[in-house]
């Protein structure tokens, strides 16, 4: 047995075989019998010219959508799928040292990668295609089905990293858990980890090289642990850790599903979800959530999947569907938040590599700068506006001329579609997110224009600490429980009360018992949290008080670290939830 410790992302326990990949795509190191080779050469002369049309495909989309010079990087794409040398060599590692056409291909492109980055280190661009090219090739080989891990029993995926958009193409009925050597608790790979309700450990340091594929695993995404080979003991101890989880959910949902969340004293609290695919508007109908609080709509270019932008149609039956789902629950969609660690496969919009792509082109800016792809996103929520109750929410916003920018093209939309005599609510409330401090500090200056406001404490919180969310080497900076943050949230709370503007938070921090205390005693009576969170986040404030929480916020006020913050919050909590078992984070 070998006990990793790495971050908790994604909550719940899972137990099974681990399947353990090489590469963002889900590729199985497989060795093949000698009478299985012919047939997997077959497969890669299948997938060679489909990986070829897409790509010129995408090529095409791209020079329509933004100009001849993005699209010319899929020039430098096609050459190295089209690399004559490349492709024989491919097929003597099937045929000679009997590797999985998958295998090989990802074997041959990495070693061609490590060729050019050793010769030089101006050729890091051109390294990022090739790993490219190999990610379609390998995506075509098992989409393909044969062979790939793709058709396989559920099992616990191992990578060295994974990508969001390699996370929102899992199957979540064949993945029981997710465990990777890189990743944090901000990475958008995390997130979409907790919407799927798949439990999670990121950041957890080398392991790759000691775990066996198919051998038994544990994943406990409470504490942060990955057991490898675990005795019977242990394996006794999280079954039943397991099963007991499985008892608290159902009776959850009978104690909290059908009503609103109230405190002790019979204050209303709003308890919305954080959504970003359509269909987990299901879960929070189910879970009795308000509403949809964040629907974070870039997910829907991150699982296109093909290189290509999705068209004015594909954005309004994915919100139509939302809407209609929630039945006149309120829905805020928040316009497309790609850039940073979301970008879509095959797809740049920055002029070159970014150094430092969380403080770069993303988000608002990304969408301000391409104005025909956000103008095609806002029409089809205006079109979906007439099946329910649309708020619109703008991401990343840090000065007031990005947020009026921002508005002139919205309303620019709204008089396009009334021309065109397409209905439309015309009374959508316009917001924010408040995700960095110069936001929340001159908050004064956005109440005058914004219609309400949304605390991202995941970005807030890398923004204040100079940290990136992603990067576990820096992941003890990166605690939810800072008192920067917290001093933050409470001066955004305290203006827009003061103003009367309606303010939520649907950062990650909403969805951790200990701090929705906390958060309710900052003044938070909006809170929007994972779906799979709803019914625990319903239960902390029918346990507790506002004077109770507003009794916790105060103290907080005085602890000086995150540690001794999170120590505080936590005793808190369980002076009113006690610890159920040895394993309980
Ligand atoms: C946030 O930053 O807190 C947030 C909710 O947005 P995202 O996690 O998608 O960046
Ligand atoms: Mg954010």
């Amino acid at each position: 047995m070998k006990i990793f410790q790495g971050i908790p992302v994604s909550p719940g326990v899972s137990i099974g075989p681990l399947a353990v990949v090489d590469s963002a795509v889900r590729v199985r190191r497989r060795k093949i019998e000698s009478a299985q080779v012919e047939k997997e050469l077959e497969r890669l002369a299948t997938a060679f010219p489909i990986a070829q049309e897409k790509l010129k495909a995408n090529r095409d989309a791209v020079e329509k959508q933004l100009g001849k010079e993005y699209a010319q990087i899929f020039e430098a794409h096609l050459l190295f799928l089209n690399d004559p040398k490349l492709r024989a060599k491919i097929e003597a590692s099937v045929r000679d040292d009997l590797n999985s056409v998958e295998r090989a291909v990802e074997k041959n492109f990495d070693q061609y990668a490590d060729l050019l980055r050793g010769l030089d280190p101006a050729y890091a661009e051109r390294v990022n295609d090739i790993t490219d090219v190999k990610t379609r090739l390998l995506v075509e080989l098992l989409e393909a089905g044969n062979g790939g891990a793709a058709n396989e029993r559920p099992t616990i995926l191992a990578a060295s990293n994974l990508t969001p958009s390699a996370a929102s193409n899992l199957d979540p009925t064949k993945t029981l858990g997710i465990v990777a050597e890189t990743g944090g608790l901000g990475s958008h790979t995390a997130i979409v980890a907790t919407a799927l309700q798949i439990p999670t450990v990121l950041g957890v340091g080398s392991f790759i090289a000691q775990a066996t594929d198919g051998a038994t695993a544990i994943v406990d995404g409470d504490a942060g642990r990955l057991i490898l080979e675990p005795t019977d003991e242990m394996l006794r101890k999280y079954v039943a850790k397991r099963d007991a989880q499985r008892r608290e959910k159902e009776l959850l949902a009978t104690n909290y599903a059908s009503a609103p969340a109230k405190t002790q004293d019979g204050v209303a609290i709003k308890i919305s979800g954080n959504i970003e695919f359509p269909y987990e508007a299901d879960e929070c109908r189910k879970n009795g959530a308000h509403g949809v609080g964040l629907y974070r709509t870039e997910f829907l270019y991150l699982a296109q999947n093909d290189g290509k932008l999705p068209d004015e149609e594909t954005h309004f039956q994915a919100y139509k569907s939302v809407v209609e789902k929630m039945e006149g629950r309120p829905v805020v969609i928040r316009t497309f938040d790609l850039g940073a660690d979301k970008l879509p496969e095959g797809l740049t919009f920055a002029s070159g590599k970014e150094p430092n792509p969380f403080m770069g082109l993303r988000s608002i800016r990304l969408s301000l700068r391409n104005t025909e792809m956000f103008r095609v996103q806002l029409r089809a929520i205006l079109r979906a506006s007439v099946f329910g109750k649309i708020r619109v929410m703008f991401p990343l916003v840090s000065t007031i001329t990005e947020f009026r920018q921002a508005k002139m093209i919205f309303r620019d939309v709204c008089e396009e579609l009334a021309e065109e005599n397409i209905p439309f609510d015309p009374d959508i409330p316009l917001g924010i997110m408040v995700e960095t401090p110069a936001t929340a500090l001159m908050l004064e200056l956005f109440v005058h224009e914004v219609d309400f406001f949304s605390i991202g404490t995941n970005d807030l919180l890398q923004y204040t600490m100079a940290v990136d969310r992603s990067n576990k080497d820096v992941g003890s900076l990166y605690e939810q429980e800072c008192p920067a943050l917290i001093r933050l949230i409470k001066r955004v709370v305290d203006v827009a009360k003061m103003y009367g503007k309606p303010v939520s938070l649907c950062g990650q921090m909403g969805s951790s018992p200990a701090n929705a205390l906390l958060l309710l005693g900052l003044g938070l009576r909006s809170l929007s949290v994972a779906p799979g969170m709803i019914l625990q986040i319903k239960k902390v404030c029918g346990n507790a008080t506002i004077k109770e929480c507003e009794e916790i916020a105060q103290n907080a006020m005085f602890k000086e670290t995150s540690s001794s913050m999170r120590v505080y919050l936590q005793s808190e909590f369980r002076r009113r939830f006690p610890k159920t078992d040895e394993y309980d984070a």
